[in-house]
């Protein structure tokens, strides 16, 4: 199981994402964001289907991808993303 204090890498260059946590008690969230190049998303935790266990999914606009095996799940889409002070 992965560590929470775990640096998750970017999908898009694998640098490293400084994660925000946002969301609730039951839904695990982050915004995320590279600080390589600067690509930002939404990524959730989740039940994963194809290497079992609870990791970390990306939104592609229409479903979450896991980041370490590319399953897709379906799910509510992520919160809106609150101005500062949220
Ligand atoms: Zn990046
Ligand atoms: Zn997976």
């Amino acid at each position: 199981m992965a560590k929470p204090s775990e640096p998750t890498p970017c999908p898009v260059c694998g640098g490293e994402l400084i994660l925000r946590r946002i969301g609730d008690l039951k839904v695990i969230e982050y915004q995320a964001r590279c600080q390589a190049c600067s690509w930002a998303g939404a990524l959730r935790v989740l039940r994963c289907g194809g290497c079992h266990g609870d990791h970390l999914f990306e939104w592609t606009g229409e479903a979450w991808r896991c980041l370490d095996c590319g399953h897709l799940r379906g799910s509510s889409p992520p919160r809106p993303q609150n101005p500062e002070g949220g």
